[in-house]
């Protein structure tokens, strides 16, 4: 049988990237999964029924913690208790130090580590009062291990993403909700989109990967699958780097 079949997992930022490719696995892995975001969900959508699998688009734009909250309730309401949440949806702002301004920190904070919270507490209390088991997988960076350069509010949030990670892994534990992360390394999507069109800072990096090759974004669904699944139940607080060797150079 299907690994996750008779589960529904919630997929925030699902419409492209690693998000998409999250949520096609999740769904060949027989979960009926909830794609929310912003932008139109029709490409996932149609992968996953290419797939075999089920899916809804959930509309949601996750600045605002008041949306992030509704949506999820909302989908809850719509198709039933959801067994799994992706807090995949962020966002990079890149800026010398001395130059960010408010906005952006603000902004990168509430998507990346705002939203998660709020998002992994709606769906806390919701498992607990169902007497459920769950699953949460955050997707963080290897910016929760490393400095990075210029993303001084994106580094801030995926480290503080990991420290989420581990509090919410210790609360909930005695609950039966799992609380993981993956790090993916260096992904060919938007996320990346600058670095790749800078010939220098892409042959830097690609240099760097032992794997010899940028991740593609089905490389960390594979990941976030596993973190979700029964062959990870005693797994819990961890945040998995997977990124082709680049934390071990
Ligand atoms: P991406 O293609 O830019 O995807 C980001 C996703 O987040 C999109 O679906 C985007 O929706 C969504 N999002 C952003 N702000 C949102 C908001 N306010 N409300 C709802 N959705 C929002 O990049 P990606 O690489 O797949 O990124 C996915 C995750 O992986 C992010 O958390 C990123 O930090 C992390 N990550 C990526 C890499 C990498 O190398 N690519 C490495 C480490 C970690 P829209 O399309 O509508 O903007």
């Amino acid at each position: 049988m299907s690994a996750l079949a008779g589960r529904r997992a919630f997929v925030t930022g699902a419409n492209t990237g690693i998000g998409q490719a999250v949520a096609v696995d999740l769904a060949a892995a027989g979960a009926e999964v909830l794609c929310a975001g912003r932008s139109a969900m029709d490409e996932t959508l149609a992968a996953i029924a290419a797939a075999g699998g089920q899916g809804h688009a959930v509309p949601a734009d996750l600045g605002t913690m008041a949306e992030a909250r509704a949506a999820f309730e909302g989908a809850e309401a719509a198709h039933g208790p959801v067994d799994v949440l992706v807090n995949n949806a962020g966002i990079i702002r890149r800026a010398d130090a001395v130059d960010m301004t408010e906005a952006d920190w603000d902004a990168v904070l509430d998507v990346n580590l705002k939203a998660a919270f709020f998002l992994a507490q709606s769906f806390a209390r919701s498992r607990l009062r169902a007497g459920g088991e769950g699953a949460v997988v955050n997707v963080a960076s290897l910016l929760s291990f490393q400095g990075g350069i210029r993303v001084a509010g994106y580094t801030a949030s995926k480290s503080g993403l990991a420290g989420l990670t581990r509090v919410l892994a210790n609360e909930w534990a005695p609950h039966g909700i799992t609380v993981n992360a993956v790090a993916p390394g260096y992904v060919e999507t938007n996320n990346t989109a600058a670095l790749r069109d800078d010939p220098e800072r892409r042959e830097a990096i690609l240099a760097r990967i032992p794997m010899g090759r940028w991740a593609r974004p089905a490389d960390i669904a594979g990941a976030v699958t596993f973190l979700a699944g029964p062959g990870a139940r005693y797994v819990t607080g961890v945040t998995l780097p997977v990124d082709g060797g680049w934390l071990a150079r």
